[in-house]
This record gives structure tokens, sequence and C-alpha cells, in this order.
């Protein structure tokens, strides 16, 4: 992954302990990834740091190997949980992304006797406090989660020494600023912050002069953003053609591996259920499905049982799936950063990937916002519909019987799960209860983010 022309660094060459080397040699990485080489040593040296970096550039080690440098002092075997307080938060907007910062923290901090856990909402709170009472030194946290065991007196933030947002433009985007407010409001002042974020909007910037002391800033999301590893493309398509297109483009491609982004949820599931029925295993992930089949279903598509995962925006945000080779947009993103975050999955680690977007005539204002973004402009290529299922590229909004095998699934409204549904009718009565009336409405906020995408 060495697209600069900076002389060629080994991680051995970086301040980092033995232990930690050894950790990283496991992995089989041995020379940093730009984001890696510019941020560890100005983390090590105990600067607060702005990193514009997005999934796939080897950002969680790049935060995480430093971390891990400056906690090493405090590296404990002693069983006391007053020896293990919490002087690293890493605060991250998804489950899956909290799952996967935590699964790094354990692969490089193997060999020293830090302890890590992670927390995040949509399961089981009890379950995850006698991690937390037993003393970690570092915390994975969604910040309602975190709030959420704050109020239970399940743990301290007094002792908190480094604070990491990762994929802050998402903890903003997702209504998290007033959690954010709240959990700053609890950590010392004297302490290191890193802030991680695929864009540097304006209310990064503020939320950055607010809470960062005098921050070094990197960058080094460009070749993602570029997608110079990754063949990008667009079909237009009749919107009444699309999953036909869809399934057309699977076949033709060859692939082992899919991954599919819809906007909404509904989308969704309903892509994931036709995909299935036309003989291609597929399964969705969105904010909808319970922790555990979320991770079911990455789990099947990352073991190959499930060929075509279909995920919403925030579903799919810091998913690390290996060796990606295509990414489908069925439909374009509301917000044209989410483009560069959907190919992003894609290309990863300097490998070569594909994006195809399925574009119809209403989503071309989209496409145009997108281009902007990227400073360049895609060829409009037409998607190709197998015969039988084409129709004009201007078809009228009613969908003829004969076209395609309609679903009646499609007319019906949305309904959530049923135990999805009385999970978050408890959560949001237990947050009315617990919560100040000023709080609310924050708390709210946040019950339906977390359960949202
Ligand atoms: P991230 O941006 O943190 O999601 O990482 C993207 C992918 O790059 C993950 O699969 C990492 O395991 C991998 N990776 C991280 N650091 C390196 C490295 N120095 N060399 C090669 N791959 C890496």
């Amino acid at each position: 992954m060495d697209d600069s022309s900076a002389p060629k660094l080994l991680f051995s060459s970086l301040a980092l302990d033995p232990l930690i080397l050894r950790a990283i040699e496991e992995t089989g990485y041995t020379e940093p990834t730009p984001i890696q080489a510019q941020a560890i040593p100005h983390v090590i040296a105990g600067r607060d740091l702005m990193a514009m970096a997005q999934t796939g550039t080897g950002k969680t080690a790049a935060f995480t190997l430093p971390m891990l440098q400056r906690l090493l002092p405090h590296a404990s075997t002693s069983a006391s949980p007053a020896r293990h307080p919490i002087r690293a938060l890493v605060l991250a907007p998804t489950r899956e992304l909290a799952i996967q910062v935590h699964e790094s923290v354990v692969t490089y901090s193997k060999h020293v006797p830090l302890r890590t856990t992670v927390v995040y909402g949509g399961t089981d709170i009890k379950a995850q406090k006698p991690a937390l009472m037993n003393g970690v030194e570092i915390l994975v946290a969604t910040p309602g989660r975190l709030l959420d065991h704050v109020e239970s007196r399940n743990l301290q933030l007094n002792q908190v020494q480094i604070l990491i947002l990762d994929e802050a433009d998402r903890m903003l985007d997702m209504g998290f600023m007033p959690d954010l407010k709240r959990i700053l409001a609890l950590l010392p002042k004297q302490r290191q912050t890193l802030l991680f974020s695929a864009t540097f909007s304006d209310d990064i910037k503020k939320l950055a002069q607010e809470f960062l002391v005098d921050p070094i800033t990197v960058e080094t999301a460009r070749r993602n953003a570029a997608g110079e590893n990754i063949k990008q493309s667009v079909c237009m398509v009749d919107h009444h053609d699309k999953f036909h297109a869809l399934v057309e483009l699977i076949r033709s491609r060859g692939v082992k591996q899919v991954l599919i982004f819809t906007r909404t949820k509904l989308t969704a599931a309903h892509v994931s259920k036709q995909l299935e029925r036309s003989g291609i295993p597929a399964d969705a992930i969105h904010g909808d499905k319970t922790q555990q089949e979320r991770i079911k279903a990455l789990d099947a598509f990352k073991s190959g049982a499930v060929m075509a995962l279909v995920a919403t925006d925030v579903a799919a945000r810091g998913l690390d799936i290996d060796q990606l080779p295509l990414v489908i947009n069925y439909e374009l993103p509301t917000h044209a950063e989410d483009y560069v975050h959907r190919i992003g999955r894609t290309g990863r680690a300097g490998a070569s990937g594909e994006a195809i977007s399925l574009v119809d005539s209403e989503e071309e204002r989209r496409l145009v916002e997108i281009e902007k973004l990227l400073n360049r402009k895609f060829p409009r290529e037409a998607a190709v519909v197998p015969s039988g299922y084409q129709k004009p590229f201007k078809a009228a909004p009613v969908r003829s019987h004969k076209s395609a095998p309609v679903d009646d699934w499609f007319s019906k409204p949305y309904e959530p799960s049923v135990s999805q549904k009385s999970k978050e009718e408890q959560a949001v009565a237990s947050v009315a209860v617990n919560r100040k009336p000023q709080q609310q409405v924050a708390a709210l906020f946040r019950v339906r983010n977390e359960s949202a995408e």
C-alpha cells in the first residue's frame, strides 16, 4: 500500500516496544501504511491528532499501536480492578466498527498485559458489566451504550488519558453530538485526543477546535477518494429494471462475493430476499436486524456461505472484509461522501477492486454531487438488462404485471420484527424514566440512531 514517493519505512523503525512489534509481525505486516507512518510518531510523542482517513487505509492500527505504546508503562498483571482503570477510550459510531476496532486492539495487545473490552447497544447491558467491573485499560464503545454504563455506575472515566474518536464524521451524521459532549465533560481535561474522520467538514473542524489542543493534521485519504485502485463505473437503468440489471451484473462478473448498497432498510431487506429467490445466496444487514443476526450475516459472507451482502450505509460502516472484489451501489447514497465510504470497501490495503453504480433518472442529481466531490465525470453506460425484462428507459411509474414477478411484500408497509420493536420500546421507556427531562431528546435520538441503521 505504498502509493507515495516517501522512502520505505519498516514498523521496526518506529518507536514501538518489541512486544507490540511481535504482535504486528504475527499479522504479517512489515510496512506501515501511509496513515500509520504519518500518525504513529506524533501519537507516541503525545500530540493531539486530526487524521483524515477512511476504513481501508489502516487507520485502526494507526491509533491502536501508538496508544498501546503509551499505555505500556501502566500495564499490570495485578488481579485487582483498581490497578486497571480505563486509560484509553475509543468511541465508534456503530456496533460493527466497535467490534472490529476491539478485535484489532486484542490482536495488537496480545503480548502486553493491558486489558480491553467493547460495549455497544442492541445487546444485553448486564452481560457487559463483569468485564468493566474487573477493570480494563482500553475501552471501545459506541457513545450511547457508554453513557448507559456511566448511568449504571459500571465504569468511571476520570482516569482516561487518551480519547480516540473513530469515524467522527459519521458520529456527527448520526446525531451523536449531544452524547459526545456529555462524554467529553466526564473526561479529564488533561488528556490526548485523536480524531479520525473520512472528511473534514466544517462541523468536524469545529469539534476539533473545541476538544483538541494544537493538533497535528494528517491526510492520507486521497487515494481512496480518487479511487485509484478501484475501477468505478456508472450504469444507467430504468428504475423498474434495476433488480434484473443487478442480477445480470452479479452473474456476468462471476465473483464469489459482492457487497450491495441500498439507501434504506426496506430496500436492503427486499433486494436480499429477491436475490435469494433468484438463486443468489444473499443476506442483509441493517438496523432492524438484531446484533446476532448482523454478526451471523457478516460471518456467512466472510466465509463465502453467502455471496451477496446487502447493506445500508451505516450498517456497513467500518466493515473490513479482505479481498472484496466488487461493490454495487443499487441506490446512490443521499450524501455524496457516503459514496467514497462505500467504494472504500473494495480495493483495500492496495488491492484492486471494482465499484459499479446502478443509477436511474431520479438519481442523476445525486450522481452529479458525487462527481463534484470526486472532481471527475463518469461516462454513463447503459445497464445490461436480460431480454424479456427490458423496458423503455422512461417507463411509466406503474409497473405492469407481465414485466417481472412482483412480490406483494413490496406493497406492505414496513414493520420491524416484533423482538426488535419491543426492545426499542423498552429502551425508550427506560431512558424516559432514568434521564432528566432536558436529556430526553438526546437520549431518544440515541436509541433511534443506534438501532436505525
Ligand atoms: P482499517 O483501515 O484499519 O480498517 O484497515 C484496513 C485493512 O488493512 C485491515 O484489513 C487491516 O488488517 C489491514 N492493514 C492494516 N495495517 C496494515 C499494514 N501495515 N499492511 C497491510 N495491511 C494492513
